[in-house]
């Protein structure tokens, strides 16, 4: 049967993609480039704050729309597992709804073989996979091998949440914490280096839990420690999503410490007011997050530091706003990204007094990013003359570049310092074709607040 997957939502969902991509092919089903020579489309939908779930229903309804006769559509993820009943009811063009187990449910669903024997009635809600639920199909990791699409890969190194923030709905999608074997992670590590990955990009919910749930002493330190022992060719290691809850002195010693942890720390903070914190239940403790910032800086020199922030959380008031922005321009983020509260059904804000009108979160999302465009851009001139490693990724067709400082640069290629996370972050242009997953010496030439422009020493 052929198939083809579309993937809304975050480098998780990429993995879980690829994840389920690698399970379809294992059962003998052809992947397709374009969901009009599909059997079956997938799309691997998002269900964490209201305008993700917005683009994954118009995505199913789009594809829905354009569906030929025969085919099937196939909403699996975060949505489908939120919202199983909503799924099959209010989106008639979906055919089955599967949960963030698709890798696991799906290709038995489609062993008919023939897409027309699908079911095509939704499948009955009890069948999808609810939480709690027995631990031993919430311990099961695809096995399947990786397949390499460029010099960076995520691995998903957990799943679950085991936090209760008050404005997140993601433990009601995904459960639980529990933790991917380290030697599963280690021999995925060592394909992707095999195949010419140079930097692996660990992502979970909660990545300074990892290892904590087996109780057998492994821990995100251990992980890194083994990473660097066992696939020596990885360049970077990059963690995103610690909780700065769990960081203490000494998980932070041991992880700098390790040769090809990548300078760049992501610890998404959502608010920095005390009262605030409080009520999103985050538990950890402003001072104590900026000592902890201050060993990061002091241990690693050129580190970049990444956070995320949510404005508008209920009873913020302007003084709490305005505390956030004048520690922000204190701390001086290299990386930020804010995001407006969205009221998700079934947390506990959702039932908060003092909701903040959209028009006010709006107003002070774009105060806080422009505060930290500032920021950047004091951050980013101070880099000008210096030189940073960068990763190719690839070369830029867009002529806006071409005319930038003054000189016809015929090509540009693209990359990422170990400032810049992929998707999210910034990007390095220098001057000249490069081959993708060369890793350069880049003197900086010319910067704006996000990207940077360089040519190779
Ligand atoms: S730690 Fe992150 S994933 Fe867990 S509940 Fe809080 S915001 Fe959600």
């Amino acid at each position: 049967m052929r198939f083809f997957i579309d993937t809304r939502g975050c480098p998780k969902n990429t993995v879980d993609s690829e994840a389920l991509e690698q399970a379809l092919r294992s059962a003998g089903h052809t992947a397709v480039s374009h969901p009009h020579s599909a059997d079956v489309v997938i799309v691997n939908t998002c269900g964490f704050i209201d305008v993700a779930k917005q683009e994954s229903i118009d995505r199913l309804i789009e594809l829905g729309r354009d569906k030929r006769p025969g085919q099937r559509l196939v909403a699996a993820g975060c949505l489908s597992q939120r919202y199983p009943e909503e799924v099959s009811a209010d989106l008639p063009e979906v055919d089955v709804a599967v949960g963030v187990d698709a890798w696991r449910t799906l290709p038995e669903l489609l062993d008919t073989g023939n897409p027309a024997a699908i079911p095509v009635e939704p499948v009955p809600s009890g069948s999808l996979l609810r939480f709690p639920a027995s631990l031993s199909v919430l311990n099961q990791w695809p096995a399947s091998p990786r397949k390499v699409r460029g010099p960076s890969a995520y691995i998903k190194i957990s799943e679950g949440c085991n936090y209760g923030c008050t404005f997140c709905a993601i433990p009601i999608m995904k459960g639980l914490y529990r933790s991917k074997p380290l030697l599963q992670i280690i021999a995925e590590a060592k394909q992707l280096a095999h195949f010419g990955v140079r930097e692996l990009i660990l992502v979970s919910q909660d990545s300074t839990a990892y290892g904590l749930d087996r109780k057998d002493g492994t821990s995100l330190a251990t992980l890194l420690e083994e990473l660097a022992g066992n696939v020596p060719d990885l360049k970077w290691v990059r963690v995103m999503y610690l909780h700065p809850d769990r960081l203490t002195p000494r998980l932070i010693e041991r992880i700098a410490a390790v040769p090809s942890f990548c300078q760049y720390v992501d610890i998404p903070l959502q608010h920095a007011h005390p009262d605030v914190l409080k009520r999103m239940r985050r538990g950890h403790l402003i001072e104590r997050t900026e000592e902890h910032i201050a060993l990061f800086r002091q241990l690693i020199p050129h580190v970049a530091v990444r956070t995320a922030f949510i404005v508008g959380f209920p009873g913020e008031t302007r003084a709490e706003f305005d505390f956030l922005v004048e520690w922000t321009e204190k701390m001086r983020f290299d990386r930020m990204g804010v995001f407006t509260y969205s009221k998700e059904e079934g947390t506990p804000g959702a039932v908060m007094s003092d909701q903040v009108p959209e028009i006010t979160k709006e107003r002070r999302r774009k105060r806080l990013m422009e505060t930290q465009a500032h920021i950047s851009l004091e951050i980013h001139t101070r880099l000008i003359g210096q030189t940073l490693t960068v990763l190719v990724e690839g070369v830029e067709e867009d002529s806006r570049y071409r005319h930038r400082q003054g000189t016809s640069v015929d090509l540009w290629s693209v990359g990422r310092s170990h400032r810049d996370a992929p998707e999210v972050d910034g990007t390095v242009f220098l001057r000249g074709r490069h081959s993708v997953g060369d890793v350069l010496t880049v003197r900086i030439t010319d910067v704006t607040a996000h990207d940077l422009f360089g040519e190779v020493v």
